[in-house]
């Protein structure tokens, strides 16, 4: 039997593809992260089986929880949420990418924790495009300061840049922001950094994939269209 799950997540896979396709990008060029906060274990595992193969989540407390039931399964977890120095210990243990590093605070502590258990943590910059002050990540202006920062801490690899837009009903509103994101990604690659690939750019939610993709995503982050409204 189909679930409602794997159903959302057939239709999902075919906007990402068609997005891709009409930005004359290749479909696999773009990975759905299955951003699953407050969703409960059994709802993963099913969505996991469905084909999902990155999940997203916030709350460290919250994803070690699930991670007791869940960590045989064939996926790969991502950290999106706000990251506190004190969890970075569980961050690196349990996290194959941190998209949210917007402190060079924050950056030193992952390294630190990643040293002890001798891993190469890969991470993201979050940068807050729109300058919102309730919003995380860094100012445009500071990435290339804290990038240049990231290349000496030696269990840090740097992947690319991550960023939440303000919320616009429109999404074509929103498009200013991708796009300034892929900017500032084009801009520190012109500085060479060594070791540092600048692949990734994780942007774009359920309201607004589409137009991230055509502005250049990597990683779109999509609960809601897949596990449907959060209580
Ligand atoms: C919750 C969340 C998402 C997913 O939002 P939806 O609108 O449910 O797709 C994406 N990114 C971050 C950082 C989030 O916190």
């Amino acid at each position: 039997m189909m679930t409602a799950i794997s159903q959302n997540l057939t239709a999902i896979q075919t906007y990402i593809t068609q997005a891709a396709l009409s930005a004359g990008r290749a479909p696999d060029a773009v990975q759905l992260v299955a951003v699953s906060k407050t969703i409960a274990a059994e709802e993963i595992r099913r969505a996991i089986e469905a084909g999902v193969t990155v999940l997203g989540e916030n709350y460290i407390q919250e994803a070690r929880a699930k991670f007791k039931q869940l960590s045989t399964l064939p996926a790969a977890w991502h950290f999106i949420g706000h990251l506190q120095t004190n969890k970075a210990k569980y961050a690196v243990r349990q996290f194959d990418l941190i998209h949210t590093v917007d402190s060079s605070r924050v950056a030193k502590a992952i390294n630190r924790e990643a040293a002890k258990i001798d891993k190469i943590q890969k991470i993201l910059i979050q940068v807050n495009i729109s300058k919102e002050e309730t919003k995380s990540g860094i100012e445009t202006e500071k990435v290339a300061e804290l990038a240049e920062e990231i290349v000496h801490l030696e269990h840090l690899k740097l992947k690319g840049l991550m960023t939440m837009p303000p919320f616009f009903n429109a999404p074509e509103k929103v498009r200013p922001f991708f796009r300034r994101l892929r900017e500032t990604r084009d801009q520190l690659r012109q500085r060479n950094l060594p070791g540092v690939d600048l692949t990734e750019l994780s942007m774009g939610m359920t309201g607004d994939f589409e137009v991230a993709i055509a502005e250049g995503a990597t990683l779109v982050r999509i609960g809601t269209a897949i596990f449907g409204e959060r209580a």
